[in-house]
């Protein structure tokens, strides 16, 4: 498994977790949130990183939470940084997932794709594997049952 011990990860909101409807909240992006509770579990900290502020911010929030997701911090480094002028605007984080990286975003199994190369490699190997081996199967039986109607 990867390993996301510490690693910042910012996430944008609208039109990244959620279709862009702003200042309703659009319906989740495939596997947005399958995506990100598997960072989670690798150890990634994952900071909300919007421009929504207020009550929207509020929503926003909410409706992660409610699909299984807390952030590490929210527009935030950490919980319980408060912003300045001493304090830069800019977060720090690791990794950016927001719809308008240039390229375009590559929708979350794009993402995951990207952040677990490996891992997938392995899990596309396995799937063939195991197809090759469904197959083999297949044929001995298909014998088989030939062999038993003579
Ligand atoms: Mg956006």
């Amino acid at each position: 498994m990867v390993d996301f011990t510490g690693i910042k990860i910012a996430i944008d909101f609208d039109g990244t977790i959620v279709d862009h409807e702003y200042p309703a909240i659009g319906k989740e992006k495939l596997f947005a949130f399958q995506t990100l509770k598997e960072l989670e579990k690798m150890g990634a900290r994952l900071i909300l990183w919007t421009f929504r502020t207020g009550n929207e911010l509020d929503a926003a929030v909410e409706y992660c939470r409610k699909n299984g997701i807390e952030f590490y911090a929210v527009n935030k480094n950490y919980p319980e940084e408060i912003f300045g002028e001493t304090v830069s605007r800019k977060i720090d984080a690791d990794i950016y997932i927001d719809d308008r990286n240039i390229g375009g975003f590559p929708g979350w199994s794009g993402v995951w794709q990207i952040l677990t190369p490996y891992e997938f490699e392995q899990r596309e190997a396995e799937r063939r594997i195991s197809s090759a081996r469904r197959n083999i199967f297949k044929r001995l039986f298909t014998l088989k049952t030939k062999s038993d109607g003579i």
